[in-house]
């Protein structure tokens, strides 16, 4: 099965914790006001990859003799759950690597939450990351200095213990890197 990319973005510092490859998936029903990618919106734009050629691609952007030089992967956008049918086939052999994942919503975590009830698709999708960063650019609420995010209605959501707790729980930081991941500290 095919997915729609954007881009590629290899060891980037701005797209989640730590080092990652970020990669923008195309298509996007958000339309926010003063989004700054506005070229993602188009679901028939970006370009086709297969979901095996995109893991070769996370191996090849990643890997330096035979080790991982990133600590994650992080989804974004456009709107990565408008894909989550197949990226739900690709996301656990992305944790099987050791690397955590990071993914975008322009969907809040309660939305996204209610969805999982019938798409079990967007369920494995929350279940198999680490964070969630939520909801859309809001223009009046923008801020250069938060991190990784745009504006400030948008959360970094801890989802092992917010999908526990079937409510959002922010992640509050205090993780350190490991040899195999990054782990709670
Ligand atoms: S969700 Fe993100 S990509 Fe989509 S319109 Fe909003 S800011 Fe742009």
């Amino acid at each position: 099965m095919n997915l729609r990319l954007a881009g590629l973005q290899s060891d980037s510092i701005v797209d989640g914790p730590g080092i990652r490859l970020a990669i923008y998936l195309q298509g996007c029903p958000h339309h926010c006001p003063g989004c700054h990618n506005p070229e993602t919106h188009d679901p028939a734009g970006g370009w086709p990859v297969a979901s095996g050629e995109l893991l070769e691609i996370i191996d090849r952007h990643s890997r330096e003799n035979g080790s991982f030089t990133i600590d994650g992967v992080t989804l974004s956008g456009g709107e990565p759950f408008e894909q989550a049918p197949v990226l739900a086939l690709l996301v656990g052999e992305i944790t099987k690597r050791g690397l955590n994942l990071v993914v975008y919503s322009g969907y809040t975590f309660e939305q996204l939450l209610q969805r999982s009830n019938y798409d079990r698709n967007t369920l494995y999708l929350l279940e198999a990351s680490w964070l969630l960063i939520d909801g859309p650019f809001v223009r009046e609420e923008k801020d250069l200095s938060l991190s990784y995010r745009g504006s400030r209605n948008q959360r970094l959501i801890d989802l092992s213990r917010s999908l526990a707790a079937g409510e959002a729980l922010e992640w509050v930081g205090g993780y350190e890197f490991s040899d195999q991941s990054w782990i709670a500290g």
